[in-house]
């Protein structure tokens, strides 16, 4: 065996390059948990992929693209060595090297990534906050089900340098407005809630580990376990038997300090004044360790179960500092992609066929075969879509599939337009034809596709 998933410990070979046995059957299927994207359903990633891209650059996020492989010490130390990323779901690919550091993951998020380029290239110096965006597949190893994957799409966004509440707001509200333009806004309810800051935490976990020590044989065997490990998790067991405790729990609002309350209430206020619904929710805690002071959470509003969360996100005031930069305050969102394909498509949002071919050239015989990739050259130049089936001989079958990839126009050059420098433009909705010079062809077409 090359490698292993799951748990640090089993990590112990290294990255091997030696052929496998020659006898090893051939699966043909992606892996567990992992999905291909075919053409057909590529619209609504373009369109996603569009409105994020947009709406980083009208809010001056700028693209950073971290490595898909990062040392297994990132996670560990940042998102945390108790949270089930870590403890249960890490995709070790092996070692680049013979120490335990050297132990190499598919990164389960991004955030820490982002992080450590913060430090390693010295963006301390730049204007701050420094503001990034990401798009790119994570990997967890954990039970695929419906809406969980192996392999997952999320796009976030990073405010580096920042400590005001108006930062986390903007952050909300601008991811709100992500989800108004898909036309979802109805569909989705914003959870939000604080979690105190190294300052207050100490005193937030000790009131939940003596309400839950009392009460702790109610506990499931995993919360048994957080209990000692992280505590504040044991808000958001989904289990029924902790669940039942969750009525009489202490509130996180009630033991965090001053001046946390104080931040938490200026978000809600720059919330309100950006008009951005939320609900207060008083366990709302998420599954990452770095987290401090605001946290917040994007749910479908028509889906009560485990994978509603179409993505979340908080400050992160301390990771940096725990990395070995600076102390700086940052806060961060990130959503899960395929989640919110699944939601686009199941509220039947309608989206422009942009990509779909526009002109599909037909040619026949030799010399309208030569002047018809001459035409498609011009086309390509003009970024006019289009296409063709240039080993096809037959005027009707190429017409067939200028039909089925619905093509708009085709444009035909057979032996009598060849010989007369001339095409036919043919509108494939009204079927109706018509014969122009080639050399006015693409003025025409231009026209017409107006
Ligand atoms: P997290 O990084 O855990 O805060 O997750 C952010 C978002 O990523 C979630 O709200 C989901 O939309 C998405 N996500 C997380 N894990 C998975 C998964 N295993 N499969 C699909 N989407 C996921």
């Amino acid at each position: 065996m090359f490698w292993q998933f799951g748990r640090r410990k089993k990590v112990e070979k290294k990255l091997s390059t030696e052929p496998r046995s020659k006898k090893v059957k051939l699966v043909m299927q992606p892996p567990r948990g992992m999905k291909d994207v075919l053409p057909e359903e590529q619209n609504r990633w373009r369109f996603l992929k569009k409105i994020i891209n947009r709406n980083a650059e009208i809010n001056g996020y700028e693209r950073i693209d971290t490595p898909i492989v990062e040392y297994a010490s990132l996670f560990e130390k940042g998102t945390g060595e108790g949270t089930d990323v870590v403890e249960k779901e890490m995709f070790f690919v092996g070692r680049d090297g013979d120490s335990e550091e050297d132990a190499l993951v598919l990164r389960p998020e991004a955030t820490p990534g982002v992080a450590r380029a913060y430090i390693e290239y010295g963006m301390r110096t730049w204007a701050q906050p420094v503001q990034l965006f990401y798009t790119g597949p994570m990997f967890r190893y954990d039970r695929p089900q419906a809406g969980r994957l192996r392999q997952f799409y999320q796009f976030g966004f990073e405010s580096i340098g920042s400590p005001d509440p108006a930062t986390d707001a903007r952050l909300i509200s601008m991811s709100y407005n992500i989800f108004k333009e898909m036309g979802l806004s109805q569909k989705i309810i914003i959870k939000i809630n604080t979690i105190g800051c190294a300052k207050c935490r100490p005193n937030i976990i000790e009131v939940l580990t003596n309400y839950y020590s009392r009460n702790e044989e109610l506990l499931c065997d995993d919360c048994k376990r957080r209990l000692q490990t992280n505590p504040l998790r044991l808000l958001d067991c989904k289990e029924k038997s902790c669940q039942r405790l969750l009525s009489e729990a202490p509130q996180i609002i009630d033991n965090v300090c001053g001046a946390c309350k104080d931040h938490f209430k200026n978000v809600l206020e720059f919330l309100d004044e950006q008009e951005v619904p939320y609900d207060l929710d008083a366990h709302l805690v998420r599954g990452l360790d770095y987290y401090t002071r605001t946290t917040f959470e994007f749910i479908r509003a028509d889906d009560e179960s485990r994978q509603n969360s179409l993505g979340g996100g908080g400050r992160y005031d301390d990771l940096i500092e725990l990395y070995g930069g600076q102390s700086t305050p940052a806060v961060g969102v990130s959503f899960g992609m395929e989640r919110i394909i699944e939601l686009l498509k199941r509220e039947k949002i309608k989206i422009a066929d942009e990509a779909r071919v526009k002109v599909f050239v037909v040619q026949l015989g030799e010399a309208g075969k030569k002047q018809a990739v001459s035409v498609m050259d011009q086309l390509q130049k003009e970024k006019i879509p289009s296409q063709a089936a240039l080993s096809k001989s037959t005027i009707k079958s190429q017409l067939k599939m200028a039909d089925k990839l619905g093509a708009r126009f085709a444009i035909i050059i057979g032996q009598k337009e060849a010989m007369d420098k001339t095409a036919i433009i043919r509108d494939m909705k009204e079927g109706i034809q018509e014969v122009v010079d080639q050399e006015i062809l693409i003025v025409k077409l231009k026209e017409k596709i107006k």
